[in-house]
């Protein structure tokens, strides 16, 4: 299965994520984890990504682009992947589709998860990442067993860098002028699958499968 999560900041996509990629057994790629990653290990990729991400402004599609074709390759994708916050603009759509295209391949399904903007500030200045696995959490509506401490790893819980008030609000603007048109783009193509990411985190992921499973 080939599919896209696309969502405002703070909609849900990464939370949502983990349980299709355990349901459908297809690699998790996310473009911010993987500019995070390089940005841990200082490589020329991630000094670059840092200056946009630090101001809320998208990582220009140059850099993108490239980076989720060379991902494509890889072996663990040929039977189908889930992208996370990629594409985020027309331009990267479009190369995705050529990519797909040259390699004969389509899309099955792009997840719109919804959620009103007044929702998505309070989620994103909430949320709490471990620093070792990466796990995410929400200080109210996700807590994990001890504040402060990951569950799985007993990790360190940290607050990401963007997940201000101030760059999240920004994020979310650079989100409604830059990737909310994909959602035209999609539906139509015939492939938005929309779903109401205002429910518990659950019963969201319940609807997700439920329907790419096409029930
Ligand atoms: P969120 O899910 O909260 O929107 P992400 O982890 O997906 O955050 O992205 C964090 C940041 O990484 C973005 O604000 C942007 O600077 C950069 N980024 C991630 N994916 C892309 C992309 N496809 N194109 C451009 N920039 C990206
Ligand atoms: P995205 O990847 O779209 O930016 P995340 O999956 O990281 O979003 O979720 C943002 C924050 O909101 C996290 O702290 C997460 O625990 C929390 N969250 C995710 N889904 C829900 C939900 N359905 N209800 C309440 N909080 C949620
Ligand atoms: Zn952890």
């Amino acid at each position: 299965m080939r599919t896209i999560l696309l969502g405002p900041p703070g909609a849900g996509k990464g939370t949502q994520a983990e349980t299709i990629v355990n349901e459908f057994s297809i690699p998790h790629i996310s473009t911010g984890d993987i500019f995070r990653q390089n940005i841990k290990e200082g490589t020329t990729l991630g000094k670059k990504a840092k200056e946009y991400m630090d101001l809320g402004l998208l990582v220009p599609d140059e850099l993108t682009v490239e980076l989720v074709k060379d991902r494509l390759l890889k072996d663990d994708c040929r039977n189908g992947f889930l992208l996370d916050g990629f594409p985020r603009t027309i331009v990267q759509a479009d190369a995705l589709e050529e990519a797909l295209n040259s390699m004969n391949q389509k899309l099955d399904y792009v997840i719109n998860i919804e959620v009103n903007a007044n929702l998505l500030v309070e989620r994103a200045v909430g949320r709490r990442i471990c620093k070792d696995c990466g796990q995410t959490y929400h200080m109210t509506f996700n807590k994990p067993i001890k504040d402060g401490i990951c569950d799985k790893c007993s990790g360190e819980l940290l607050q990401r860098k963007d997940d201000t008030e101030e760059t999240v609000t920004k994020r979310i603007n650079v989100y409604k002028e830059q990737t909310e048109p994909l959602i035209k783009y999609y539906t139509q193509k015939g492939i938005i699958v929309n779903i109401d990411g205002e429910k518990p985190i659950s019963e969201v992921g319940e609807e997700i499968v439920a329907k790419l499973r096409g029930k």
